[in-house]
């Protein structure tokens, strides 16, 4: 599954707020969004105060790209993701959430070892990375309690996981997940809840969104 190579920054512009796509930066003064907070394009500027005239559709088709660009997916996978989770039992929204929050390349992310999920996926597609002492190089793989998600023991002398080190602790990682920073390890004890996962998405319009 391909990624997106387009400008990162330029998402957040499109959806109006910060989607925190780039790790460290964005909690920098060279946030773009910090310093053009407006869309992108010619009549970007014009475009804000549009959301209160936003018809249904415009709202549940924001919520459903705002989610694609967090978790960095395209629309085809997006889409069979829906899928599962509406074939699972429960509700529909927190099942999609859920099913996005246990990609390997997220896991990675909330375990603090990647300053985003771009870096994570990095990581993972560059054989960093094992799930249950098993190479694991796909970072859409989707890992469930129990599993156990650690670094390679032969990467681990490599500069990126010596100065992870230095950091990782003052990152913080869901309650979901038992964290072992000095093995550079963690299991998944459960599936994240709701208030676990960002609040800022909306999956009651995604739902709808599919439903049309
Ligand atoms: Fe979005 Fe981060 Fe770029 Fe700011 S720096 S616009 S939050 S991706």
């Amino acid at each position: 599954m391909g990624k997106y190579l387009g400008p990162v920054c330029k998402l957040c512009r499109r959806e109006g707020e910060k989607l925190f796509l780039k790790g460290e930066r964005c909690y920098s003064p060279k946030c773009s969004f910090e310093k053009r907070g407006f869309a992108p394009g010619q009549h970007g500027r014009t475009q804000q105060g549009r959301s209160e005239r936003e018809s249904d559709y415009a709202r549940q088709l924001r919520a459903k790209q705002k989610a694609r660009r967090v978790y960095g997916i395209f629309e085809r996978q997006f889409r069979r993701y829906f899928g599962l989770a509406l074939r699972k039992k429960g509700l529909t929204g927190l099942n999609l959430l859920q099913t996005l929050e246990m990609r390997l390349d997220n896991v990675v992310f909330r375990m603090g070892f990647a300053s985003s999920r771009a870096q994570a996926r990095q990581l993972v597609n560059h054989g960093h990375i094992q799930v249950n002492n098993h190479r694991a190089d796909i970072p859409s793989m989707l890992v469930k309690p129990g599993d156990i998600i650690s670094v390679k023991e032969s990467a681990r002398s490599l500069t990126y996981w010596k100065d992870l080190l230095d950091v990782v602790d003052r990152r913080t990682c869901p309650m979901w997940i038992d964290r072992d920073t000095k093995n550079l390890s963690g299991r998944i004890l459960r599936l994240p809840e709701r208030s676990e996962i960002d609040g800022n998405l909306n999956e009651q319009l995604i739902v709808e969104y599919y439903s049309r």
